[in-house]
């Protein structure tokens, strides 16, 4: 890693803007052969900082497996060690859970994965295929080269100044760089996560449970929930975690009480079960988790890639996914000059993802009338048309 204050002023053929997955991924692909460009990824985390906290337990579905092999990394990712999960539990539609195990998957389990472990080890490989890792560094200004060359000035927070020919926004579902370029970022819902860590009460912290190793979903009147068990790691020390889906209503900024919060889990039959003889850690900051489609996704000299370009439904799984299949599009489509059909592709997997999340969410119909499900259960609902925030 290089501090971002002391290089020498250099040229890149790409910087790419956020080195999260599909950051560190279209770094591996644009830097090693055949195409061998000199890229450098920009990230504002300091370096070793852990993921967000909603990144905790995420779920990898088993068909990423080819996608990990094309970059390079399936033989690290096996030795990491990511818990395989045993299928999803999932009370939708019925109160009773309903079980799908991970081994009747065609494409193969998922991963419950150690997300610091996986970027760790994207990053790892982009760097051994020389691309220069600049952190924590953020983009603070960018304009076209003025001598008219085919290229970008690009100023750096901490100071320092570079060009560079391509400019790719990975900068996650905010789109910070496309949005600062003219891009919009149209939205699907305003769905927002509330996440709530618990630890075990007394005498019970080596208990264990029979919904571990599964991803719980349950549907409520005012949303869905998540449940994941969590290894110990860095700043989380194991325990649960909760994350509870809803639209906001206007103007709140989330439950303060995270006990009251337990307390309605504890009535759900499937969280009621995973949450016993455990009390509320604490409350996370409110996060965004609607789904987004960046328009455009490409223009002169930039592209978005990952949760930038589109972002998705958590329940679908799809983000991870998507973070490196859009990577490795995009290295393609810069190599043989066709971005034109990357953004076609992105757009026409957007489209099939909108119709599978309005037909699942119509299959939960026990709450016609709350607000959540109403508007997901709408024919045309639709575009809301609004700019992310
Ligand atoms: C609550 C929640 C649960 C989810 N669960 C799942 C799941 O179970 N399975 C799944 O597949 N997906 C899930 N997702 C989605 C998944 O996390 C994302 O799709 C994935 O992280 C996208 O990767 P990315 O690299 O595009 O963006 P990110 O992971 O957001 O990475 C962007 C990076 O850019 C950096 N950055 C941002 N702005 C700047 C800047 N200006 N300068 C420099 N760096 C910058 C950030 O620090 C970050 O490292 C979930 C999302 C949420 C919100």
């Amino acid at each position: 890693m290089t501090p971002a204050g002391s290089l020498p002023a250099a040229d890149f053929d790409a910087l790419i803007i956020g080195a999260g997955p599909a950051g560190a991924a279209l770094a591996i692909a644009l830097s090693r052969p055949p195409m061998r460009w000199r890229v450098a990824l920009v990230e504002r985390r300091a370096p070793h900082a852990e993921p967000a906290p909603e990144h905790a337990g995420q779920t990898l579905p088993g068909a990423a497996r080819r996608l990990l092999v094309a970059l390079g990394v399936w033989s690290g990712f096996v030795e990491d060690a990511h818990a395989a999960s045993l299928g999803q539990l999932s009370c939708w539609g019925q109160a009773q859970p309903e079980r799908r195990d991970a081994f009747v998957d065609p494409q193969g389990g998922a991963w419950r994965i150690h997300r610091a472990r996986f970027e760790q080890r994207l990053l790892a490989e982009a760097q051994a295929q020389g691309c220069t890792l600049l952190q924590p560094a953020r983009v603070s200004g960018f304009a076209r080269d003025a001598a008219g060359a085919d290229a970008w000035q690009v100023q750096l927070a901490p100071s320092r100044a570079l060009r560079c020919r391509w400019l790719v926004d990975a900068s996650g579902r905010r789109a910070t760089i496309a949005r600062q370029l003219g891009a919009r970022a149209m939205q699907l819902d305003r769905l927002v996560c509330d996440l709530l860590r618990l630890e075990p009460i007394d005498g019970h912290a080596h208990d264990t449970n029979d919904l571990d190793g599964f991803s719980l979903v349950e549907a409520r009147p005012d949303g869905w929930c998540y449940g994941s068990a969590l290894p110990a790691s860095g700043a989380m020390p194991g325990g649960r975690l909760v994350a509870c889906y809803s639209d906001p209503a206007p103007g709140t900024r989330g439950p303060r009480d995270a006990a009251a919060l337990l307390a309605t889990l504890q009535d759900q039959p499937l969280m009621g079960r995973f949450v016993q003889h455990h009390r509320a850690a604490g409350l996370l900051r409110r996060r965004a988790a609607g789904s987004a489609c960046l328009c455009p996704q490409a223009g002169t000299g930039w592209a978005a890639v990952g949760d930038a370009a589109a972002s998705f439904d958590p329940l679908s799984s799809q983000g991870l996914f998507h973070a490196l299949y859009s990577a490795l599009r995009l290295a393609d489509a810069l190599q043989h000059g066709t971005l034109p059909a990357y953004s076609r592709e992105l757009v026409a997997v957007w489209q099939a993802y909108r119709r599978h999340r309005q037909a699942y969410y119509a299959t939960e119909t026990r709450w016609p009338a709350t607000p959540f499900w109403a508007s997901r259960r709408s024919p045309d609902s639709g575009l809301l048309g609004l700019d992310l925030v």
